[in-house]
């Protein structure tokens, strides 16, 4: 009996990517086989930890590194040690900060949700969150006046979510932090570099294990040995709450040697065949237009973009995915755009011969237009609204 007849769950086929809702990626063999051989032993935690160190410094060029429960909580932790550095009374005393430098800068446009709030995360640890500029323009001198005799740190934001234009780059937010001393840390979880972002002057890297890297539920700080040390010690305050277990440690280094050791342009050709094929079967169809989009962080994928009119096809782009979603298998598309008439195709975690029936299931839809139960235009109440009715 496999896992979805185990626990009576719809069988996924994932043209959405790497997301957390889904399970985010699928682990591999390797991977797991290093977990099992942990899960039954005892280790000393510092130990295994100061083992991921080496392996994320080896990976992102960083004096050192720590796994965490998660990206959001390496966040978290990153923001309460920039505030209590490693001293251990200040750190048992967070959410309180009084006498602490306790606010986080963070541009406007950076200020994003991931599933969760960023600006959430960062006070969740007492910290205030300064937004500088507006939601699409943000100049040196506003960061400049957002920066105070209180600022802890700066958030910068490498992802699809943010505002990708009117920002200041990351390399000239580091020199204008620097001006005043203050560390910045890049919110990179769901980026393939792992070294360019230390590299253009920040203190701190967070990254995802789960996302492209392939690991287990887990979260990677990379970055200045101070400032990791401080992080690490967070798991005796706030951090605890986010604690990570010897096994996503060990998936953690497991996941990056297999990073390392994979076969990159043999991944990209097979992506972009799927996209290749999706965009011939999509642009056959009445209604819809298809054309290849670029990462707009310029990780190497190619997604596909299709554009439905809603009039010739009985059906909006949003009623289309959610349909999709609602059928079995449960097909999932990226639908962020869906509000503008848009979905996305991403091939990373498609399997071979899924996207040729997610193309079918598309035609078919269009054929014999159903549209769903839940009468919403937008992806955020349809998620409330399910809450609601959750468990059933
Ligand atoms: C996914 C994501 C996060 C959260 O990552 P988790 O590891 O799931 O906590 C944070 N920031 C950005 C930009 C993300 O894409």
């Amino acid at each position: 009996m496999n896992v979805h007849e185990k626990y009576g769950l719809r069988p996924v086929i994932n043209a959405a990517g790497t997301m957390t809702y889904l399970g985010s990626s699928r682990v591999s063999a390797r991977v797991t086989e290093a977990m099992n051989a942990v899960l039954p032993a005892f280790v000393e935690m510092r130990e295994l930890q100061r083992a991921a160190s080496r392996a994320i410094s080896a990976a992102t060029g960083a004096e050192a590194g720590c796994v965490t429960a998660s990206a959001a909580a390496g966040i978290a932790v990153a923001v309460a040690a920039c505030m209590t550095g490693t001293d251990l009374n200040r750190l048992e005393r967070l959410p309180d900060t009084s006498g602490l430098r306790n606010e986080v800068v963070i541009q406007k446009g950076h200020s994003v949700s991931f599933g969760a709030g960023l600006a959430q995360t960062i006070r969740l640890t007492g910290a205030a969150c300064i937004e500088a500029g507006a939601a699409t323009a943000c100049a040196g001198y506003q960061l400049r006046g957002a920066i105070g005799p209180n600022t802890a740190a700066l958030v910068y934001v490498v992802s699809h979510h943010a505002v990708q234009t009117g920002m200041v780059g990351l390399r000239e937010c580091c020199e204008i932090a620097a001006e005043y001393g203050v560390p910045v840390i890049v919110d990179a979880a769901s980026e393939y570099d792992l070294t360019g972002f230390l590299a253009a002057g920040a203190q701190l890297a967070v990254y995802s294990g789960h996302k492209f890297l392939g690991g287990p539920t887990s979260g990677i700080i990379a970055g200045d040995l101070p400032l990791v040390r401080a992080c690490y010690m967070q798991e005796k305050g706030i951090g605890r709450c986010m604690k990570v277990g010897k096994e996503s440690v060990v998936g953690v280094i497991e996941a990056l040697a297999q990073w390392r050791d994979r076969d990159a342009a043999g991944i990209k050709a097979d992506e972009d065949a799927r996209i290749d094929f999706a965009l011939a079967a999509l642009n056959r169809l009445d209604g819809l237009a298809a054309d290849r989009v670029a990462d707009p962080t310029g990780n190497p994928i190619t997604r596909l973009g299709v554009t439905v009119d809603e009039d010739r096809c009985g059906l909006s782009a949003f009623d289309l995915c959610h349909a999709l979603a609602a059928g079995t298998p449960s097909i999932q598309l990226r639908t962020h755009e869906t509000g503008h008439g848009r979905f996305q195709l991403d091939p990373c975690q498609l399997r071979d011969g899924e996207i040729e029936r997610v193309c079918e299931r598309i035609a078919d839809l269009l054929r014999h237009p159903v549209r769903p139960e839940l009468a919403t235009r937008n992806g955020g109440d349809l998620s409330y609204l399910s809450l609601l009715r959750w468990p059933d």
